[in-house]
């Protein structure tokens, strides 16, 4: 591939295609992150296929993917590894709603590889698993409310669809946010049970646990937070929030529907050595087909072990998925392969980083080489917490997204979302990468 191809030619197509969806599908869309997912188009790309880490839009135009499913296609689209294994399960059921083999192989995999992981449930997404892990902290506690941080984002279910993105006109003190209801619709008493706490302050944190003792069933947070553009932890954070927690008998709760079998085989946990009660799975997990997992200490899933905690699901681990999910994690095992991809993304953080600096560009590069994003700080600083990203130039960021669109490489809309990297990301493909950045950098 030529670095400096223009990759964006018409959209006709997609226009025409969006027109058309409006007159069916709510608001033209099936999520409502899709929207904006190609920045300053006044409508979205609708993708045909994929290869690898190859994409293609209906008007032919291919793109290097680095939204990838957003994480979920972690071999890249259509892999070979996984069509070969589901052609099989095409021909003798996709699902039975019975129990099955390849899900006691799949929890035994996810055994092997997740230090928290003793016991193991499936559901279907994100927000279902983590609702699932909720669950499973308030029926083992006996207590109903959560602690989340201002800007984590755990799903579009009630249960904690709560500041995900607070204006600053609602958000309330630094240290003290207002509870905001991401959208309409969600009752007044979800909202009551969810505690909000900046990130990556340990006065803060100490505080809203004491204003709420004896009341927490868990704190949960994302260990980097994808959605806050892959925000790091302060050093000893995470330890910190496992010994507050152990020490007032909170249940601890990684989401790591992001960083899970991605940043290493073990995920978060195993990246930084900390291990929570309960950690929530999907993305990755699947490779690109809707699985989802909670997992944790047996303690805290006895409960559901013994049917005391309910937790149900029709399509929870479908041979379907259970089989790409199992041949994915195999892949993932091999520490040779999360090496590859964080390798591979270091390599297009530094060509952001050189460029910026040749440039003069104030901008930070935050996050590890599988997942990280570019934000445009007034001085170039990391961001630590929600609000100070709030104050990053989301506009800048919007032409840099869109000159690299011009020039072939395709990565998530949202400023506040992040880059992810797939295993099968090529040498050339890195390479065109680096030159559609610079390129970028020129235009901007
Ligand atoms: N947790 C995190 C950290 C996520 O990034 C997401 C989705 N982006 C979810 C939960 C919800 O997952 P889903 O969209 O599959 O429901």
């Amino acid at each position: 591939m030529n670095g400096e191809f223009q990759a964006l030619g018409g959209t006709d197509r997609s226009r025409v295609w969006f027109e058309r969806a409006q007159e069916s599908l709510a608001g033209g869309i099936s999520s409502s992150s899709r929207l904006t997912s190609t920045g300053p188009h006044p409508y979205p790309l609708y993708m045909q296929s994929g290869s690898g880490t190859r994409i293609r839009d209906v008007d032919g135009n291919e793109y290097i993917d680095y939204l990838i499913s957003y994480g979920s296609a972690v071999l890249g689209h259509a892999s070979p590894l996984i069509t070969q294994a589901l052609t099989g399960v095409l021909s003798t059921g996709t699902m039975f709603g019975t129990c099955n083999v390849p899900e006691v192989e799949l929890a035994e995999q996810i055994r092997q590889m997740v230090p928290c992981a003793d016991l193991v449930r499936f559901a279907n997404s994100g927000s279902e698993a983590v609702q699932g892990a909720v669950r499973a902290a308030r029926g083992y506690t006996g207590r109903s409310r959560i602690v989340k941080f201002e800007g984590h984002y755990h799903g579009w279910s009630d249960t904690l669809a709560i500041s995900n993105r607070p204006g600053e006109s609602e958000a309330g003190p630094y240290d003290a946010p207002h509870s905001v209801p991401h959208s309409p619709g969600i009752p007044a008493g979800v909202v009551d049970d969810v505690v909000v706490c900046p990130w990556n302050d340990p006065a803060a944190l100490r505080t809203v646990l004491d204003a709420h003792r004896g009341e927490l069933a868990a704190v949960i947070c994302e260990p980097i937070v994808a959605n806050n553009a892959c925000t790091m932890p302060g050093p000893g954070y995470l330890d910190l929030l496992r010994e507050e927690c152990t020490g007032r008998g909170i249940v601890l709760i990684f989401d790591e529907v992001c960083t899970g079998f991605r940043t290493g085989p073990a995920g978060a946990q195993g990246l930084f050595g900390v291990l929570p009660d309960l950690a929530v799975f999907s993305k990755a997990l699947g490779g690109g087909l809707p699985i989802a997992a909670f997992a944790g200490r047996r303690e805290v899933m006895e409960p559901l072990a013994e049917g005391r905690v309910k937790h149900g699901g029709t399509y929870n681990a479908s041979p379907l998925c259970a089989t790409a999910a199992l041949v994915t994690l195999r892949a993932l095992a091999d520490p040779a392969v999360t090496k590859r991809i964080d390798e591979a993304g270091r390599r297009v953080m530094e060509a952001v980083r050189r460029a910026a600096r040749d440039r003069g560009v104030p901008c930070t590069v935050q996050g590890v080489g599988a997942m990280f994003q570019v934000v445009f700080t007034p001085d170039g600083a990391p961001s630590r917490r929600y609000r100070d990203l709030v104050r990053a130039d989301q506009a800048r960021y919007d032409v840099f997204r869109h000159e690299l669109l011009k020039r072939g490489v395709h990565s998530n809309a949202y400023g506040m979302a992040c880059w992810f990297v797939s295993a099968s990301v090529t040498e050339d493909e890195l390479a065109a990468t680096c030159a559609a950045v610079e390129g970028a950098f020129t235009a901007l």
